[in-house]
């Protein structure tokens, strides 16, 4: 059995670089037309135009994802260019590390306004056409943090936590529409978000890890693609742990 996503529309917040990135080829590999989304112009683009070189069909869209009237508008571009949306990977986030009694209101704020916040607009804005349709998939990239709790990161695993809240009752609002919403929790994953972590950081959470590496965005993007396919149609309001086994025993 093949997974396909012929005919399906994806838009992937964050997929100039990193996981985001993986998931935008992955889908766009196995035949959807992608919306490539993120903050950086020249990321967004670069993804799209390689996507497009590889024979994919591909979008890119400058938008940050915690301002409601451009992520608004470039779901509008999408309707006008594609005429529909299947999937959304709300997948942008960012980290701002440093004790609580440190944290400034700043730092909350921000991390909770893209990575929570970001997530509600997109979500918001894709379910009109998804429930038009009576089909949708929505998946919320949360962290394993959000299930255990992590030092240094009171306001990323705030957010993280909500992810997995947020997930549950969406997939219970639209369960009813043929529409799922999953959330992936993954681990330590290699890109520039982790490869910022001091070498003491990245030793300690090695010797966590049963299968002794960190994962690679592939890796969570292979997860992403089959809470998409048809092969995920009964799976909904769940999340999906993908992290060498760090949180297994805990
Ligand atoms: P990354 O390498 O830092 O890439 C983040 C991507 O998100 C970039 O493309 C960035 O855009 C985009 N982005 C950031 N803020 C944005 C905003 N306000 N609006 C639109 N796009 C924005 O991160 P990553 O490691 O791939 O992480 C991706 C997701 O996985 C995040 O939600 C992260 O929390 C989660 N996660 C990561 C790990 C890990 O180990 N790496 C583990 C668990 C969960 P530009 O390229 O334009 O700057």
């Amino acid at each position: 059995m093949t997974i396909t996503l012929e005919g399906r529309v994806a838009l992937v917040t964050g997929a100039g670089r990193g996981i985001g990135e993986a998931i935008a080829r992955t889908l766009a590999t196995a035949g959807a037309r992608v919306a490539v989304l993120s903050r950086t112009e020249a990321n967004a683009q670069q993804v799209a135009h390689q996507i497009r070189e590889a024979g994919g069909e591909a979008m890119a869209i400058t938008a940050d994802v915690s301002d409601a009237s451009a992520v608004e508008k470039a779901i509008e571009t999408l309707l006008e260019r594609w005429e529909r949306l299947d999937i959304l990977v709300n997948n942008a986030g960012i980290t701002r590390d440093t004790l609580l009694l440190r944290m400034k209101d700043e730092d909350w704020d921000r991390v909770l306004e893209v990575n929570l916040r970001g997530a509600f607009i997109a979500t918001r804005a894709a379910l009109k056409p998804m429930l038009r349709q009576r089909w949708g998939r929505i998946i919320n990239i949360s962290s394993v943090v959000g299930l255990t709790g992590n030092v240094g990161q009171a306001n990323y695993v705030a957010s993280k936590a909500a992810l997995i809240g947020f997930t549950r009752t969406v997939a219970l609002e639209v369960g009813s529409r043929n529409i799922t919403c999953n959330a992936i929790a993954p681990g330590l994953i290699e890109t520039d978000m982790t490869r910022a972590l001091s070498e003491q950081v990245r030793e300690y959470a090695l010797q966590r890890i049963p299968l002794g590496r960190f994962g690679t965005p592939n890796e969570v993007a292979f997860g992403v693609l089959f809470l998409c396919s048809e092969l995920a149609s009964y799976i909904t309001g769940q999340v999906l742990i993908i992290d060498g086994g760090l949180t297994a025993g805990l």
